[in-house]
């Protein structure tokens, strides 16, 4: 599909709502209305105009007035207009109306900080961003979770860690992760450089409270047993025992009773388990390499080594997945009786092979999307869990949100912290961003890690460098 900006610079807001209607399509800049589909996107100081051609005929149009001329505000009325026009003709359900950004709950937050009842900032999300009801409800009930641990959090720190290595690549992601295949051999290396990141660190952190830590990656547990044992040691003998600590466990296919017996002996207060589905046919398709047995087996492990607060990860929207598939899941999880339940919806991220392979696949329509997010949420009720964090990511299947639900008290604090951007986080390893906050102004400071292994391995004295500016920053 083709687009015509005139008179504004908002190219990523233009093409991230036709995202919202055209999903899988590929967006061409032009200057033409002539050829297929084609949008046209214009400012002219004071009003808002989209107008949808279709071989060269105009088929749909809307004008929306800005309210001021603050940017924020016309990028608002350009993404409202191109939604009206487009809308006028496709006649869909917008759960999001237009409403982009990753921490949609903050905006509730940000509302009550500005002295806004709830109501207030409802309708207003309602009538500029056409966010739905439900939505809203989702946001202030994220929202009103969230609040009670930023407040009891402030003055503290978090710290992640992060292992960028997996046994293999999954079909959709995106994130730093090394496929052990090639990688084992570094991994002592990576270990070496690391271990001196948390001692040259540990100078700027010793004087502050530190609420969390999370070890992500990857997959944390890729590490072999003994690997694992020396990360953990000189995590506790840099940092100490925080209130939290989590690991991710993600990949079943990593898991050994030793190592779940390890974290253990470390005092991980929480791990992540996560099946994604319970359906072997598609954990094939997406390069698990590992069954719904082996998840299930390596769940019932963890219990048995003392685990009490197992978190399990799942997707809605997995290719070949439909209602009968996702209610399999979430009936093996009821069983289960994890403590939370983190359901993503499907995104189709660009550094992915399923974003290169995907005409191979038949995707979930937003409809179905809906559906299953329904299903998903009866199910976490049926648990005794409420949503308590919430995230939206760029080329989500249907352009939902990741929710992660919870039993009471099971709450994870350094998910909710790195949403909220309330709390410091220091973070150490290949790909980490260290996000300092001051407390008087929110305003935000960061500092990045080389994001590839062997950058990380041979350029370590640049990041222990880097770190320099916490002295400063905490
Ligand atoms: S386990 Fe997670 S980090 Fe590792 S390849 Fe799969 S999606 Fe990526």
């Amino acid at each position: 599909m083709y687009y015509v900006i005139k008179g504004h610079d908002f190219i990523d807001e233009t093409v991230s709502v036709l995202m919202i209607f055209y999903p899988n399509d590929k967006y061409i800049q032009s200057e033409s209305t002539a050829e297929g589909i084609t949008l046209v996107s214009t400012f002219d100081g004071n009003t808002a105009k989209a107008q949808l051609y279709i071989e060269g005929a105009l088929k749909a149009e809307d004008s929306e007035i800005a309210e001021n001329s603050h940017r924020s505000e016309i990028k608002r009325v350009v993404g409202l207009s191109i939604a009206m026009a487009v809308n006028s003709i496709m006649n869909i359900s917008l759960p999001w109306g237009i409403l982009t950004g990753v921490r949609p709950a903050k905006l509730i937050s940000e509302g009550w900080n500005e002295g806004k009842a709830t109501d207030e900032i409802t309708k207003e999300l309602n009538k500029k961003y056409l966010v739905s009801l439900e939505k809203l409800r989702l946001m202030t009930e994220v929202a009103e979770e969230e609040k009670k641990i930023v407040e009891s959090g402030r003055g503290k720190i978090g710290l992640y860690i992060g292992i960028p290595f997996c046994p293999t690549r999954c079909l959709y992601c995106s994130f730093t992760s090394y496929p052990l295949k090639q990688y084992s051999a570094k991994v002592d290396s990576y270990l070496d450089c690391l271990i001196r990141e948390m001692e040259f660190t540990r100078q700027f952190t010793d004087s502050r409270e530190l609420e969390s830590i999370y070890i992500g990656g990857g997959t944390p547990t890729s590490l072999d047993e003994a690997q694992l044992d020396r990360l953990l040691s000189a995590v506790e003998n840099n940092f100490g025992i925080p209130e939290e600590y989590t690991v991710e466990a993600g990949r079943p296919d990593t898991l050994t009773r030793e190592k779940l017996r390890i974290l253990k002996s470390h005092n991980v207060t929480r791990i992540s388990i996560n099946p994604q589905t319970l359906n072997d046919s598609t954990l094939e398709l997406i390069g698990r390499e590992h069954t719904t047995a082996m998840f299930l087996n390596a769940f019932e492990m963890a219990r048995e080594e003392g685990h009490d607060h197992i978190n399990t990860d799942i997707i809605l929207g997995l290719p070949g997945e439909g209602e009968r598939e996702v209610i399999n899941t979430m009936e093996g999880l009821v069983r289960l009786s994890p403590e939370s339940i983190t359901v993503h919806t499907l995104a189709v991220k660009r550094a992915s092979r399923l974003k290169e392979t995907l005409e191979k696949y038949s995707m979930t329509s937003a409809c179905d999307m809906e559906k299953y997010i329904d299903i998903s949420r009866g199910y976490t009720e049926k648990m005794g869990m409420r949503p308590y964090y919430m995230y939206r990511q760029k080329n989500m299947v249907g352009n939902f949100e990741n929710v992660g639900y919870c039993k009471e008290n099971c709450q994870c604090i350094y998910n909710v912290q790195i949403m909220e951007e309330k709390q410091s986080i220091i973070a150490l390893g290949a790909g980490a961003s260290t996000k300092t906050v001051d407390p008087a102004t929110d305003q935000i400071e960061r500092i990045f890690n080389v994001k590839s292994v062997d950058d990380y391995i041979t350029r370590i004295d640049e990041m222990l460098d880097r770190k320099k500016a916490l002295k400063s920053m905490l």
